[in-house]
Formats: C-alpha cells, sequence, structure tokens
C-alpha cells in the first residue's frame, strides 16, 4: 500500500511503473553501461523512486529495507550529477558520510564499479589508517569525498580541507550518524557547508525522534518510504531461542555444525564477549574470527577481508559490523546476545538476506535478554517466532571443520588497552533503561576445554530442543 502511494506521488507521473529499467530513470549512457556490467537488470524500489529526484537536486530521505540496494540509489544519480563541473584543489565537490570506516571503504567500491567510464576522481577519509595519501589526494582536487565524520573533522581541523565548495551531502545509516555519538561531528561539519547542497539521508531505520532532528539538515525533502523504516526483509527467516546465559556457546555450535550454515556473522554486544566467543569457536574447530572497534585498523580491515574471501566463514562481531556492510553469501546471523537498541538488531540481521538471497538470523534470548527482544518486537510490529524442532534443518553433508585434537589452555590477552582514535565507534544514546553490563557468571572450569567433533554432539541437548511451547 504504501508503495502504492509514493509511486503515485513519484514526479514523472505515469511513466513508472514495476518494468522500470535503469534507462528510463535519466541516467546517462556510460552510466548504463556500467550498471549493466555490474549484472543488474533492473532497478530495485529506491532506485527507482529515489534516482529521478536526486538528479533533480532534491534533498531526499530515502528508507528502504537492509540489502535493497540503497548505495547504488545515491551513488548513480551523483555520478551524472559530478560528471560536469570542475575540481579544485582542498575543495571537494560531494561528500558521502559512513558511521564506519569499513562502510566508508565499501561505498568507495560501489563508486569505482559504476563510475568506471567517468573521470572522476574519489578521496577515501578514514580513521586509524595513514593521512599521507588522503592529504595529497585532496590537494589534487577531488569531485567525492567518502569519509567518516572523525577523520574528516581532523584533517579539517589541520585545514587540509575546505567544505564550501561541497554541493551535495549524502549521510549513509542517517539515523545512526544523527544519534548522539555522532551529532556533534555532524552539526559541525553541516556548519561549514554551503546552505545552498543538496542533502540525502538513507537508512533502513529512522526513529522519530531522529526524523525530528533532519529538519535542521534537509530543506523541503522529499521523503522515500519503499517500506515502512525498521520492518525487516522478508528474504531473511528469523527466529528467537530462549536459552540460559551458560547454554549459548553450545546452543550457537550446535546449529552452526546442523542448521546448513555457509557464512554467518554472529554478533555480540560486548568486545569481550566477541573475544572470547571467537577463541571458543576456534578451540572447537571452526574457522571463526573477530571484528570490533578495539581492534587497530589493519586487523580490522585483514579480518574482514579473509571473511570475504571465505577464508574464515564465521565472524564474531560487535555493531561495528552491524550497518550497511554487504558481504555475499552470508548464510547466517546470530545474535548471540540481543543488541539493546532494537534498531540494531534491523541492521545485524540484515546482513544476510541481501540482493534477494534467502537468510536466516537466530537470536538467543537469555534472561537479561528479555528486555532487549521484547523492544525489537515492539519496534519491528512483530513477534520473532520460536525456533522449534520444526524449524531445525538437519545438516545432511558434513562439512563442518573438525576440532583440533587439543584444546588450546585459556588465554589472557594481554592487548595494550592504548586509547584509540575512535572516530567510527562513537558510543550511542544508551538505551532508555540500560540493561546493567552484567558480567556473564565465570565458572571455575571453561566449557570449552573439551571439544566435540563436529556432528558428534554428546553434551546435553540443546535447550530450544526442549521447548515444547513451540
Ligand atoms: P542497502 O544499502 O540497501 O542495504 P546495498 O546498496 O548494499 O543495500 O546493496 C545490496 C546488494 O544489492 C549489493 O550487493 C548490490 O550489489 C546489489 N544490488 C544493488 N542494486 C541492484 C540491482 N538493481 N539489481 C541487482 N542487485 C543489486
Ligand atoms: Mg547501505
Amino acid at each position: 500500500m504504501l508503495r502504492m502511494r509514493n509511486f503515485a506521488s513519484a514526479h514523472v507521473p505515469g511513466t513508472i511503473s514495476n518494468h522500470m529499467t535503469f534507462a528510463d530513470l535519466g541516467l546517462s549512457e556510460d552510466l548504463l553501461r556500467a550498471v549493466s556490467e555490474a549484472g543488474y537488470t533492473e532497478p530495485t524500489d529506491i532506485q527507482r523512486e529515489a534516482i529521478p529526484p536526486v538528479l533533480m537536486m532534491k534533498d531526499i530521505i530515502g528508507i528502504a529495507q537492509t540489502g535493497t540496494g540503497k548505495t547504488a540509489s545515491f551513488v548513480l544519480p551523483m555520478i551524472d550529477i559530478m560528471a560536469s563541473g570542475r575540481r579544485r584543489a582542498l575543495m571537494p565537490r560531494s561528500l558521502i558520510l559512513a558511521p564506519t570506516r569499513e562502510l566508508a571503504a565499501q561505498v568507495a567500491e560501489n563508486f569505482e564499479k559504476y563510475g568506471k567510464n567517468h573521470d572522476l576522481k574519489l578521496a577515501l577519509l578514514i580513521g586509524g589508517v595513514q593521512m599521507g595519501d588522503q592529504v595529497k589526494a585532496l590537494n589534487e582536487g577531488v569531485d567525492v569525498l567518502i569519509a567518516t565524520p572523525g577523520r574528516l573533522m581532523d584533517l579539517f581541523e589541520r585545514g587540509k580541507i575546505l567544505l564550501n565548495g561541497c554541493e551535495l551531502l549524502v549521510i549513509d545509516e542517517a539515523d545512526r550518524m544523527l544519534d548522539m555519538g555522532f551529532i556533534p561531528d555532524i552539526e559541525f561539519i553541516c556548519s561549514k557547508l554551503p546552505e545552498t547542497r543538496q542533502t540525502m539521508l538513507f537508512s533502513a531505520t529512522m526513529p522519530p525522534p531522529i526524523e525530528k532532528l533532519t529538519k535542521k539538515f534537509l530543506n523541503n525533502p522529499k521523503r522515500i518510504e519503499v517500506s515502512r523504516a525498521a520492518t525487516t526483509n522478508k528474504d531473511i527467516t528469523a527466529f528467537k531461542i530462549p536459552v540460559k546465559s551458560r547454554q549459548k556457546r553450545e546452543t550457537l555450535r550446535w546449529l552452526l555444525n546442523h542448521d546448513q550454515v555457509e557464512t554467518a556473522i554472529v554478533f555480540a554486544n560486548r568486545k569481550t564477549t566477541v573475544r572470547e566467543l571467537n577463541k571458543s569457536l576456534q578451540r572447537h574447530g571452526f574457522r571463526s574470527g573477530e571484528i570490533h572497534g578495539d581492534m587497530d585498523q589493519s586487523n580490522r580491515l585483514k579480518e574482514l577481508d579473509r571473511f570475504k574471501k571465505g577464508e574464515i566463514n564465521i565472524l564474531v562481531a560487535s555493531d561495528v559490523a552491524a550497518r550497511g556492510l554487504d558481504v555475499k553469501g552470508v548464510s547466517h546471523v546470530f545474535n548471540f546476545d540481543t543488541p539493546w537498541h532494537p534498531d540494531d538488531y534491523v541492521h545485524r540481521i540484515g546482513r544476510t538476506g541481501r540482493a534477494g538471497a534467502k537468510g536466516r538470523a537466530f537470536t538467543f534470548v537469555a534472561e537479561e535478554d528479555a528486555e532487549a527482544i521484547a523492544n525489537v518486537e515492539k519496534l519491528t510490529g512483530a513477534k520473532v517466532p520460536v525456533f522449534g524442532k520444526k524449524d531445525v534443518r538437519v545438516d545432511l553433508v558434513e562439512n563442518t571443520p573438525k576440532p583440533e585434537e587439543t584444546a588450546q589452555p585459556e588465554e589472557h590477552p594481554q592487548r595494550s588497552r592504548k586509547k584509540r582514535e575512535d572516530d567510527d565507534v562513537a558510543p550511542r544514546t544508551k538505551p532508555e533503561r540500560a540493561p546493567k553490563a552484567k558480567r556473564e557468571p565465570r565458572r571455575s572450569r571453561n566449557e570449552d576445554e573439551a571439544p566435540v567433533a563436529a556432528g558428534e554432539w554428546n553434551g546435553p541437548r540443546p535447550g530450544f530442543l526442549d521447548i515444547s511451547a513451540t
């Protein structure tokens, strides 16, 4: 229904149909060639609805579900807009802001893919890497700057960049960028851009209090909502699993072995949980890695790269990986903890079920997760079904890795906890009633010391198989 309404309000009445092609959207020939070489035959809903008004220089709030092609809905028209005009030293002509360095890098890759037939210069300004090349690129003049706010502010304060020539601004994952952690930086950056600029915000979620804030940054925006904000993608089959805290690890291992998992991201709420869980999975013979904000940037990128290449098939992650990342073939998302911010649920599970692929998402709900899952269900407007016997997939092909012969002793990481420049993991607004950061109960004996061969489950049956109320 909503979609129909938006179609009807599209700016070229009558010409928009479900069978619209990219060529109908007013994009240039050079661009259409790059799009077809990317393998796209038809624009997605958000692309169909956003591209024409973006080309008409309108301000936009674009809401569409995870994995539905929001990136191309601003990158494609930007390429054509930027195709005319001249670069000037220190004065980027357009700016895209993203909350994490990995996402900024991914947007830059998209630009390279679609912009290959155009003479456009990009610069990627992200923290945690040397500034030298970034400064050099700025000196030579760039058409499109893609940045995380921290590094951009840093270079601005050093006088390495001027923002008054920037006529176009995109804020990807806009609600995250306008929440408490980032808002001072965003306000500052926007105050340096020309007031007459074109501004576009994109996200799959847009909490009403944050949408109110957008007024400050936008001028008479067109609101494009191809699906209600915070709804989850229908290609994702989601379940919740009631568990005891101490059963979470074994439940996860059971599912990794029995749910035909190809590639999975496992989200946990705390960095310590991410680290410990990854070690535990590795001890059990899984090919896992980790990503979180306490790692240095080269390791973050390396881990993500290993995951993309398939060297590891399980990535244990903090919410630094929840937003925007597009990794092909992620068959599963596990919420080892229910996220405290309900919007994060939508983004976390949205790492699977992308571009029409199917995905499965499991959320573990222990006592301490009860309030969080209630908030998720309130936000998404639907109960997450409880995983039961009928939902179990039996993995007939035993392709799960064998555990190592001997268990590794528990390692106590001696990592230096030096304060790092943390531009892209800005602290979030605390949830209304933040659950106390209870430590997981420590047991004297590490449950992970005795590895179990994949597929030979001798331990207690996972709690969810005994749930009768399903
Ligand atoms: P979102 O930002 O909405 O979460 P992305 O922009 O990351 O989604 O796109 C998700 C995936 O869909 C990417 O792998 C992208 O290459 C692919 N994609 C985008 N547009 C199309 C299209 N028109 N046809 C097919 N695949 C597309
Ligand atoms: Mg995106």
